[in-house]
């Protein structure tokens, strides 16, 4: 039997797969921050989780791609159906923290260009409206029926002030790449 030592030995020598548009550092602190190397491909994070059951996410196979070096994960939209809720992180037996590794994937995706489009609507209305999930029309009027105020008191409310926090949010928040930048077909 493979002890963790020895595993942990042999992943020195390894290295991912880099190209000229690539970052190593960004592996560097999927490294740093998980234990991607001790992934024995037992799949209790598939059978784990929540978002998996119902859509095309294979917490396993993402995790075996990136330890390949198997670029494409970072167009991969199923990337962008986990819901973050830590079952495999919880159960993974070897420790890999695969929420994580998957959150470090999406960070580099996004630098990429690669953010899907419900994720990068979101940024927009945080810098657009201060929220996540604005307010419409509809909540606005049934606000005003239950006798408050038609805005909460949030940064969308001051927006034409002068030095209003939404300005400053807009403006602090990260700028999201425009468009896709596509890995080069032969480095897939
Ligand atoms: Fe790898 Fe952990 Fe998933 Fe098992 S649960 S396949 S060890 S990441």
């Amino acid at each position: 039997m493979v002890r963790i030592s020895e595993t942990e030995n042999k992943s020195k020598n390894r290295q991912y797969k880099t190209d000229s548009d690539f970052d190593p550092q960004y592996f560097k602190d999927i490294e740093r921050k998980t234990n991607i190397w001790s992934c024995i491909q037992c799949g209790t994070c598939t059978a784990s989780c929540e978002s998996g059951r119902w859509t095309a996410l294979k917490t396993r196979s993402i995790i075996r791609r990136l330890v390949l070096g198997d670029l494409s994960v970072l167009e991969d939209p199923d990337i962008w159906l986990c819901t973050t809720c830590y079952q495999c992180y919880e159960r993974c037996p070897r420790d890999v923290r695969p929420t994580d590794v998957i959150i470090e994937l999406r960070n580099y995706a996004t630098k990429l260009g690669n953010i899907s489009p419900n994720h990068r609507a979101v940024v927009g209305y945080l810098k657009n409206t201060g929220h996540a999930v604005p307010i419409n029309d509809a909540i606005k009027k049934q606000r005003v029926e239950l006798g408050l105020e038609e805005l909460p008191p949030t940064a969308y409310k001051y927006k034409d002030e002068k030095d209003d926090d939404l300005k400053n949010i807009a403006k602090n928040l990260f700028d999201l790449v425009p468009e896709k930048k596509k890995i080069k077909e032969e480095d897939k």
